[in-house]
């Protein structure tokens, strides 16, 4: 018999949840706003109770918007922590669905778990070393080295690198609440907004912000590739469905890294090296399907 799993993907706007093994495979699904963590965890928990009656899950697999504890033996592990969002510094989001269930439970970022899920069904099979970023409400960054879903001491917080900033070219002063005008400070959508005074959904294709956009993402990317030495780079989030974005970082990446990195995947093939995710907007809670399947 077909094994289930439960995927959640947490985000601080939207919880997406859903049951299956896979792409192909998705048997519910529900996704309502993120309110306070009782009412928005308790609504998962009914969803999978009622699943669960209908057909056994095996696990459950969260990615969840953070930060977040992953430390393996951690009191708080599984808990959201230093969150600015209202009412969700330091929730317990993995206990109450471990309890309430009583199933194995997986937990990492939204980030990794999409990375996990592109890996298994999208952009990255095969590979053993790249990364995922989101540009939207925040940046955020996961993925794997090695083989391994990178976890570390915390969890990477590749968002919040600093890059370069010419305050004359662009006074905007960045709205990280930890650091101002680091990369998320300067690159997620609100920072788009802050700046140009509109929402970047509706700015046009050829107005300045894009340029500027890609100049921080090519900065931010040559970073990346310098430290982590990626096999492909997925660029997902809101700010990224823009089409004229991928040329433009692609372009501004390979001129910035000046030949420095030779390999053919960015001398020849950027266009397969950065990439948006196959899974598309997906990717979180089909990435929280693919946790789930690592501890049934
Ligand atoms: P979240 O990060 O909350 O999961 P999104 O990835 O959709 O959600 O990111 C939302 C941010 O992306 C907002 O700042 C919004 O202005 C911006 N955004 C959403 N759609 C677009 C678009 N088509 N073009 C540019 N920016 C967009
Ligand atoms: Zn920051």
């Amino acid at each position: 018999m077909t094994r289930l799993y439960g995927g959640i993907e947490g985000g601080g706007t939207k919880f997406v949840c859903a049951v299956g093994t896979g792409p192909e495979d998705i048997r519910a699904e529900v996704r309502f706003p993120t309110t306070t963590p009782d009412e928005t965890l308790g609504r998962a928990i009914a969803f999978f109770q009622e699943q669960h009656a209908v057909t056994p899950l095996a696990s459950i697999g969260i990615g969840s918007f953070g930060p977040v504890d992953l430390r393996p033996g951690s009191p708080t592990w599984g808990y959201i922590t230093t969150t600015p969002k209202p009412g969700w510094p330091f929730a317990d989001v993995a206990g109450p669905i471990q309890r309430a269930l009583d199933l194995p439970v997986a937990f990492d970022t939204d980030v990794n778990g999409a990375a996990l899920g592109e890996r298994r069904w999208g952009a990255a099979q095969g590979l053993d070393t790249f990364i995922y970023l989101t540009i939207g409400t925040g940046v955020g960054g996961g993925g794997m080295v090695e083989g391994r879903l990178m976890h570390g001491l915390v969890h990477p917080e590749m968002g919040h690198i600093l890059i370069p900033h010419d305050r004359e070219a662009d006074p905007y002063p960045g709205r990280c609440p930890y650091h101002g005008d680091c990369f998320e400070g300067l690159a997620a959508g609100p920072a788009l907004e802050g700046r140009w005074g509109a929402r970047a959904e509706t700015l046009p294709a050829d107005h300045p912000a894009w340029a500027l956009e890609a100049k921080y993402l090519a900065d931010a990317l040559v970073t990346f590739i310098t430290t982590l030495s990626p096999q492909r780079i997925i660029l997902g989030g809101g700010v990224m469905s823009q089409p004229q974005m991928f040329p433009l970082v692609r372009e501004m990446t390979r001129a910035r890294l000046n030949g420095y990195v030779q390999d053919a995947a960015i001398t020849e093939r950027i266009d397969e090296y950065i990439v948006p995710p196959a899974l598309a907007g997906r990717a979180g809670v089909l990435g929280a399907l693919a946790l789930a399947e690592v501890v049934a």
